[in-house]
């Protein structure tokens, strides 16, 4: 496993495990269980998931130390109220069984985001979170938050995949020493044209890999943690061995150039997407 290291000196895997969906009780015990044995040391979760509870129990079940495990959830934005934020990440907590968070990032820029993110700042200065950030920030809300606030984020959580490479995000997160940590990265499996593309085969083929281990293997080297999700052993086997080889440079800056700027989830700033996260809030 490589691992970058965050702006505020936190080290974090390049490389860990999406749980969105995987909502039923056995199942993800089991895709915890399975990844942590093959070597994942970073589980991604949210409150919105409804898996924590779960995830906190299979962590209990597992061999693995709770200090090599890069354990992260997100604040569902219906939680953004000061009195709402603390005790739901308190009760985050409590389901994944643990004293600290090694991250915890808003997961929407909608809602009250700038009172969530003082919380997040009042229990990262207790040392109870490691890191804080966001998600689906695009970047004229991320260079806000972080100007006007004491701790910057270490992590900006956006979708990221072939198709949608973030180039403008990447330059403003660079410019102010923020992470990109990339979701979706196989396309959500809504797009498995990712995996017919003439270049990535062509790699896939020189390598002796998948198209989803070069895509996974392009994103790394390009030093964005990705957290690819599957519910089945031998994917997340084939999802982790992707460190034994490298792309050259030339091969990366051809893999550049299929980026299409296609949004599958992310679009913050769709009124539709605003509109559709009204329901969420009661
Ligand atoms: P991914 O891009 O990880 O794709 C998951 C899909 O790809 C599943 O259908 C899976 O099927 C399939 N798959 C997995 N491995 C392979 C493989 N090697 N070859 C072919 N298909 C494969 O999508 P997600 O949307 O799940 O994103 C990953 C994680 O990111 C989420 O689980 C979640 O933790 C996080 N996320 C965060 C969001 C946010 O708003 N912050 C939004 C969306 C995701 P199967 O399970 O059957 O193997």
């Amino acid at each position: 496993m490589e691992y970058k290291t965050l702006n505020n000196g936190l080290r974090i895997p390049l490389l860990g495990l999406g749980t969105y969906l995987v909502k039923d009780e056995k199942e993800i015990e089991e895709q915890v269980l399975n990844a942590l044995n093959i070597g994942y040391r970073l589980i991604d979760t949210a409150q919105a998931y409804q898996n924590e509870e779960y995830i906190g129990r299979a962590l209990k079940k597992s061999s693995v130390k709770r200090e090599d495990i890069f354990l992260s959830t997100k604040i569902c934005f219906a939680n953004y109220s000061p009195e709402r934020c603390e005790k739901s990440l308190l009760e985050s907590l409590e389901k994944l069984q643990t004293s600290y968070l090694d991250m915890v990032l808003l997961h929407w820029p909608f809602n009250d985001y700038y009172s969530a993110y003082r919380v997040l700042e009042k229990y990262y200065e207790k040392g109870v979170i490691k890191a804080i950030g966001v998600s689906n920030f695009m970047a004229d809300k991320l260079l806000d938050l972080q100007n006007y606030n004491k701790v910057k984020p270490a992590i900006n959580q956006v979708e990221y995949h072939l198709y949608n490479q973030q180039k403008e995000l990447s330059y403003y997160a660079e410019k102010y020493n923020i992470d990109l940590e990339g979701y979706s990265p196989l396309g959500a499996g809504r797009v498995k044209e990712i995996f017919q593309e003439e270049k990535v085969i062509e790699l896939a083929s020189k390598y002796n890999k998948s198209p989803a281990q070069v895509l996974l293997r392009f994103f790394t080297q390009k030093n964005v943690t990705v957290i690819p999700k599957s519910i089945k052993k031998e994917r997340l086997e084939e999802n982790f061995h992707i460190f034994d080889f490298s792309l050259s440079d030339e091969e990366i800056v051809e893999l550049d150039k299929l980026d299409k700027n296609l949004v599958l989830i992310g679009n913050s700033e769709s009124p539709e997407r605003v509109e559709s996260s009204f329901s969420w809030y009661k």
